[in-house]
């Protein structure tokens, strides 16, 4: 064995990590507050691997080149770590981004950024515009334009399964549960909210997403958005290709087979906004606590059968996926200069025995965890 790692939150960053860690031969600890792993956003998302498309309005182009480059490797570094991938995670390899009248950005202006994004993944002519009729036939008037890319989107409960099962079968891995971490020292020790010791480490993942900031003690310049969206039955037949409104209105229809799929639309899932980091994963607890869930599926089936044609939602959902997001920025996406729309604040910050992983996405997650056991390797145990 070659030295203890303690990883702290069990979401997807955290659970690659302890896998890709105990595959290099260390011993790993992996703490999480919940009393379940996959509680958190990796499991209540839209499951979308992104590439760079639905970042068109960061003009500097940064954010699509990381994305193209980081969710282009998504699926080998994911088979990297886990083996074989069940082929129920896939839900759909294109998506329709569909542009509302009233769009931040004009429709010739959506075509190119949609072609360089295909372009960066080596398959620019695979954009393909939706030819009117068929753009009448699925949507409204209010969408004036809609393009079909290669993007992939995934169900991150199968994903979130096949993690776990892959988990239950590792003897080199500790999973705590209900271990809610207040402090993580330079010697590698770590402690919870209580005051308890849970252990001392050679090394220090911290992959806790909306409990980043409290424990590296940063957090300055970046927010916490909480987002809710729902699985739903359609009533109708919906379209068969996710579809994502952008830079405007925003939204997102994913069918999930049968007759379900998951819908969420914005503002009105938009649970809530705060640029204090202090309280961590408390934030999105209270959040959660309060929101009406039942108004914001009202508004959001209301919406989406406004835009999709023929949209029938059933009036209830069949459940809610909300979750915490971490981003850098202190506006939310209305504002045009908002740095929401700059996702580059990402990656991996090494301090002394301490790492902290901020993957902005699921997409770049299993990338970033190949990169924390490089890191553990090319550190060594601590000497101390
Ligand atoms: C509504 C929504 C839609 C999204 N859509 C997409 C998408 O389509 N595509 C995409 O790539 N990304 C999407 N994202 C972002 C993506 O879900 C996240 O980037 C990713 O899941 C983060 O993974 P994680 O493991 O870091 O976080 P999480 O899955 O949240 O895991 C972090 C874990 O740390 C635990 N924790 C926190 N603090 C502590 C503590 N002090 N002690 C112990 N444990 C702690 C939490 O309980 C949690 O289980 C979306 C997010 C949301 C919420």
């Amino acid at each position: 064995m070659t030295g203890t790692v303690a990883v702290i939150g069990g979401g997807i960053q955290g659970t690659l990590c302890a896998l890709a860690c105990s595959a290099a031969g260390w011993r790993v600890t992996l703490f999480e507050r919940k009393p379940e792993l996959w509680q958190g956003a990796s499991a209540n998302n839209e499951g979308k691997i992104h590439l760079g498309f639905t970042y068109g309005l960061d003009k500097s182009g940064e954010t699509q080149a990381r994305l193209a480059e980081l969710g282009g490797r998504f699926e080998d570094a994911l088979t990297a770590i886990l083996g074989p991938l069940p082929a129920e995670i896939v839900v759909a390899r294109r998506v329709i981004y569909a542009r509302h009248a009233s769009s931040a950005l004009e429709a010739e202006a959506t075509q190119a950024h949609l072609e360089s994004t295909a372009g960066m993944i080596g398959v620019a002519a695979a954009v393909r515009r939706v030819p009117l009729p068929e753009l009448r036939a699925l949507f409204s008037d209010q969408i004036t334009d809609a393009w079909e890319v290669p993007e992939t989107t995934i169900e991150p409960t199968v994903l979130g399964e096949a993690i776990l099962a892959r988990l239950g079968r590792e003897t080199n891995i500790d999973i705590v549960t209900n271990a809610d971490v207040a402090e993580l020292c330079q010697d590698g020790t770590v402690w919870d909210v209580g005051g308890r010791q849970l252990g001392q480490f050679d090394r220090v993942l911290n992959c806790a997403w909306d409990g980043l900031a409290q424990l590296c003690g940063g957090g300055a310049g970046f927010c916490l958005r909480g987002k809710a969206g729902f699985i739903a039955r359609v009533r109708s037949p919906g379209p068969t290709l996710p579809v994502t409104f952008c830079f405007g209105p925003f939204g997102d229809f994913v069918p999930l087979g049968g007759d379900r799929c998951y819908v969420s639309w914005y503002p009105a899932c938009l649970m809530g906004f705060t640029t204090d980091l202090s309280a961590g994963s408390r934030w999105f607890d209270r959040l959660a606590a309060g929101f009406d869930f039942a108004a914001a599926y009202r508004l959001t089936r209301r919406r989406l059968a406004e835009l999709i044609r023929g949209l029938e939602l059933d009036e209830q959902y069949e459940r809610v996926r909300a979750g915490p997001i971490l981003a850098a920025g202190s506006t939310d996406i209305y504002d045009l200069e908002s740095r929401l729309h700059r996702r580059t604040a990402i990656g991996l910050d090494a301090h002394g025995r301490i790492a902290t992983i901020n993957p902005g996405k699921l997409t770049t997650a299993p990338w970033w965890a190949s990169k924390a056991a490089r890191w553990i390797q090319d550190q060594g145990p601590s000497s101390a």
